[in-house]
């Protein structure tokens, strides 16, 4: 069998015909195989969700207990049986509960990773190299431009910061799911123990990561309700970076602006934001790490989907690999 018959691009998304299935659709189906919480992946209304656990708690959370008819929690490594195609979960070190989804019929595999990365993260699994014959990968920041340095060499340079100006608070931009906790607890490893004020919108999630044994510190809300402006000097304050334009931002007394971003490595893309101290932290691969993951999977076809695709066809194409951009429509990470 060809691979495009056993998944395919249909409006709504990634879809399996013999398994009846779709993976990550951006409009609701009957079954649905969910990589990731992001929003972009994790849509609700469909009439079965089948996710880690860590993904339908996120999705709860987000949506209400009610965003989708039923739910089954998948296991990592455990077989499931789809209408005869096998699909089995595994970590793929993008967030918390973070999955790629292996399909397996009739002797063919394909990998449909969603969202990851290969830098450590102590928020979430590690990405497992699953051997398969074709690969789906993002392609975010694929461009050789995008190297990412160590997260914690940028950490450093943010509690430099923090030292350096005592009096200023450093306001941190950070998606709300994933990387916020990811730079809560890079500050925690590199001996922060101060609170860390967060903003109101990152509050459950970064509730729920300490009850699942993410331990991020004393946490403290960024509200006005409950401090001056100088209470905050000093303080490092995490934030979605779309607040930051808005009046709670303003509270802050002669605020650092910061984000934490793979596209901070962009000099231009950071000062036209009005970033101070750009933090180049990603909770996606980078060029080597994209090429590298490629390579180790083995698979002899490569399709690549939600970003630059053509730059990594090409790359493909260069390695004697069959390969294809996988035109999905829909998909705009909300954790870049
Ligand atoms: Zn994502």
């Amino acid at each position: 069998m060809r691979p495009s018959d056993l998944l395919c691009s249909r409006p709504q998304g990634l879809y399996c015909p013999p398994g009846d299935f779709f993976i990550d659709p951006v409009s609701p189906v009957d079954r649905a195989l969910i990589t990731h919480g992001h929003s972009d992946h994790a849509r609700s209304g469909h009439r079965s969700v089948l996710a880690t656990q860590e993904t339908l708690d996120i999705m709860a959370l987000r949506y209400g207990e009610d965003f989708a008819g039923t739910t089954q929690a998948a296991r990592l490594g455990e077989t499931i049986n789809l209408n005869g195609v096998s699909v089995c979960f595994h970590p793929a070190g993008h967030v918390l509960g973070s999955a790629q989804i292996a399909v397996r019929y009739n002797g063919l595999t394909i990998v449909a990773s969603g969202d990851y990365k290969r830098q450590p993260d102590p928020t979430c699994a590690a990405f497992e190299v699953v051997p398969c014959d074709v690969f789906i990968t993002e392609a975010t920041f694929a461009l050789p431009v995008f190297r990412h340095p160590p997260a914690e060499d940028e950490i450093a340079k943010l509690l430099r910061s923090v030292g350096q100006f005592p009096e200023r608070s450093h306001l941190v931009g950070a998606y709300a799911l994933g990387k916020a906790q990811r730079v809560m607890r890079l500050l925690r490893d590199a001996g922060y123990d101060r609170p860390i004020y967060i903003h109101g919108a990152m509050a459950k999630i970064s509730d729920y990561y300490q009850s699942q044994g993410i331990d991020l510190g004393q946490l403290e809300p960024a509200t006005v309700e409950t401090g001056t402006k100088a209470d905050f000097a000093g303080a490092v304050v995490i934030g979605p970076p779309s607040t930051f334009a808005d009046r709670w931002a303003r509270r802050f007394p002669d605020p650092v602006s910061s984000f934490a971003s793979g596209w901070m490595r962009i000099r231009q893309r950071a000062k036209q934001g009005g970033v101070e101290l750009p933090l180049i932290i990603s909770d996606h691969g980078d060029w080597d790490e994209l090429a590298a993951t490629i390579k180790e999977t083995g698979a002899r076809e490569i399709w690549v989907t939600h970003g630059r695709e053509e730059a990594l066809v090409r790359w493909c194409e260069l390695e004697g690999l069959t390969a294809k951009p996988l035109h999905l429509i829909g998909y705009e990470d909300e954790g870049q």
